[in-house]
C-alpha cells in the first residue's frame, strides 16, 4: 500500500489547500484573512527575488540566493519549485509534511505553473482558483497596488489570460468580487467554517 506520510496525514484530518490564480487577484489579500483562524499554517516559500519594503525574512518568504535555490533544489527540499516572473519560487516539502501531521490547514499560495504541477503529481489538497471578476478590474487592481512597473504589470496581464484557461484543472474556482464573500467561500470550501468539534 502507497504509504505517503501527506496522505496518511490527510487521513488524519491535516489538509493542504491549494489557493492560486493570476497575479493581482486578491491571493495573498484572501490567504491573509483565512491565516488569522489558529488552525491554518501558511507555507513560507523560498525564493530568489529581492525583499519588498516591509517584508520580513522567515515570515513573507525564504529569501534565497541563486546557488541556494539550486542547493535546495539538488536537496530535495521542495515539492514544486518554478520561475515566475524571472525569479525562481520554491514550495518547501518539510513543513507541509508536519503541518499536515498535526491535523492543521496547511495554507499554499502559489501560482498557476505550481498549482498544475502539484495536480499532476496527485498531491492530495483541495485546489482553489481566484478570479478577478474581469480583466479590466485585475488591471485596474494591479496597477493599484503599486508594486510593478508598467513593463511587469503588462506582462503580468497578458499571463493572466492564458491562466484564466485553466481554472477548469482545479477543484473549486472562487471570483474575487467583495473580499469578504471571497473570504467566507473559502472558509467553507476548506472545512474552516466549522468549528472543531473538542
Ligand atoms: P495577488 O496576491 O493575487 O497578487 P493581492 O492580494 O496583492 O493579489 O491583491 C492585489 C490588489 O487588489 C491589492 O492592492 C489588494 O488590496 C486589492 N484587492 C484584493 N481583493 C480585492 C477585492 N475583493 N476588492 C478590491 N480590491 C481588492
Ligand atoms: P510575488 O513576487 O508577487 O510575491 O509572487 C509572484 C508569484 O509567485 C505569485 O503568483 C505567487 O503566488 C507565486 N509564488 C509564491 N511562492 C511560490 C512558490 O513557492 N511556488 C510557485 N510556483 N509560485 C509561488
Amino acid at each position: 500500500m502507497w504509504s505517503d506520510p501527506v496522505t496518511e496525514a490527510v487521513q488524519g484530518g491535516g489538509k493542504m489547500l491549494l489557493v492560486s490564480g493570476p497575479s493581482g487577484t486578491g491571493k495573498s489579500t484572501i490567504c491573509k484573512r483565512l491565516g488569522e483562524d489558529p488552525r491554518v499554517v501558511f507555507s513560507v516559500s523560498a525564493t530568489t527575488r529581492e525583499p519588498r519594503a516591509g517584508e520580513v525574512n522567515g515570515r513573507d518568504y525564504q529569501f534565497v540566493s541563486k546557488v541556494g535555490f539550486s542547493e535546495m533544489i539538488q536537496a530535495g527540499e521542495f515539492i514544486e519549485h518554478a520561475d515566475v516572473f524571472g525569479n525562481m519560487y520554491g514550495t518547501l516539502r518539510a513543513p507541509m509534511r508536519d503541518a499536515i501531521a498535526k491535523g492543521l490547514v496547511f495554507l499554499v499560495e502559489i501560482d498557476v505553473q505550481g498549482a498544475l504541477q502539484l495536480k499532476t503529481l496527485d498531491t492530495p489538497g483541495i485546489y482553489v482558483f481566484i478570479k478577478p471578476p474581469s480583466l479590466e478590474v485585475l488591471k485596474a487592481r494591479l496597477s493599484g497596488r503599486g508594486t510593478e512597473s508598467s513593463e511587469v504589470l503588462e506582462r503580468r496581464l497578458q499571463k493572466a489570460e492564458d491562466e484564466m484557461r485553466e481554472a477548469g484543472k482545479y477543484d473549486h474556482v472562487i471570483v474575487n468580487n467583495v473580499l469578504e464573500d471571497a473570504v467566507e467561500e473559502l472558509r467553507l470550501i476548506s472545512g474552516l467554517a466549522q468549528e472543531p468539534t473538542s
